[in-house]
């Protein structure tokens, strides 16, 4: 019946690693998209397209959006590193500004939060 006030690192540290892998997969492809690339340049160059007005190009309005997801992404990334990095540091879990610990349902849905619901819905800093 011993309930466990600590929680369980190892299950946030596998999900944050995921996270981690699968943020910088996606940030790189943003990226390439933002910058006009294909991500798949070496198969399509092959091809060759030539057609006017084809789907080849990215168009300006899908490389800003690719921009503005790219940022979004990266600032997600800085935050499962930063988690990650708390882990090592042994305050993983802990919410920046009250210093209470975060509930693990929050931890859960947003593994690489470092503020409880109380805070972050509160906005400021
Ligand atoms: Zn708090």
């Amino acid at each position: 019946m011993a309930t466990k006030a600590r929680i369980n690192i190892d299950k946030y540290k596998t999900l944050l690693e995921e996270q981690r892998v699968e943020l910088t997969r996606e940030l790189k492809r943003l990226e390439d998209q933002a910058a006009g690339r294909s991500g798949e340049q070496e198969v399509v160059a092959a091809e060759d397209f030539d057609e006017p007005g084809g789907d080849a190009a990215v168009d300006a309005t899908e490389r800003q959006q690719a921009r503005a997801m790219a940022s979004e992404v990266r600032q997600i990334l800085d935050l499962v590193k930063e988690g990650l990095r708390r882990m090592e540091e042994g305050s993983y879990g802990i919410c920046d500004v009250c210093s209470k610990p975060i509930p693990a349902i929050r931890l859960q849905l947003i593994p690489w939060t470092t503020r409880c619901a109380k805070c972050a819905a509160g906005g400021t800093g």
